[in-house]
C-alpha cells in the first residue's frame, strides 16, 4: 500500500510504503507549540519506505532526553511533513494530519499524558506510557 502525505501548499510532498511501525499521540509541550494543537499524531516509518519529493528547510531541537530532533517543513507554507530523530536511526517520523486521510490507523500509545489538557479523552484501547 502507497499512502501519500503533504504540506498544506502540496510543494513536499511524501509516498509511504506499507504499514507504520509505531503510532503515538503526544501531549508533550513541545509538540504542542510544534504543531499549534493541544496533542500531536506521528507516525513511524522505516525512512527506506519513504519518496520525498519537493524541498525543507530545517529545524533541529534538542530535547529533555538529549536526543536531536531535525524537523522538515515546507518554506513556503511552513507545514511540518517528516522529521528523523537520533534516538530512532533510519526512523522517519510523519505527521498523521499530513495524509489527511480519516481512514489512516488510530494511536495505539499515547506519551506525556500528565501534560495532556484535562478536556482530552484517550482511547482506553490506547496503551498510556510515562
Ligand atoms: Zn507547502
Ligand atoms: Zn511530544
Amino acid at each position: 500500500m502507497t499512502r501519500h502525505a503533504q504540506c498544506s501548499c502540496g510543494q513536499l510532498s511524501l509516498a509511504v510504503e506499507g504499514e507504520p511501525v509505531r503510532r503515538s499521540m503526544c501531549h508533550c509541550l513541545e509538540c504542542q507549540r510544534r504543531t499549534g494543537s493541544v496533542f500531536a499524531v506521528q507516525a513511524r516509518f522505516p525512512r527506506d519506505a519513504v519518496t520525498i519529493t519537493g524541498k525543507s528547510t530545517t529545524y533541529s531541537r534538542t530535547g529533555d532526553s538529549g536526543g536531536t530532533a531535525t524537523f522538515h517543513f515546507c518554506p513556503v507554507c511552513s507545514s511540518i511533513v517528516y522529521w528523523g530523530a537520533d534516538a530512532a536511526d533510519g526512523a522517519m517520523y510523519i505527521p498523521v494530519g499530513a495524509f489527511a486521510d480519516p481512514n489512516f490507523p488510530a494511536p495505539t500509545v499515547s506519551v506525556y499524558g500528565e501534560r495532556a489538557h484535562p478536556w482530552v479523552t484517550i482511547p482506553a484501547d490506547v496503551e498510556k506510557l510515562e
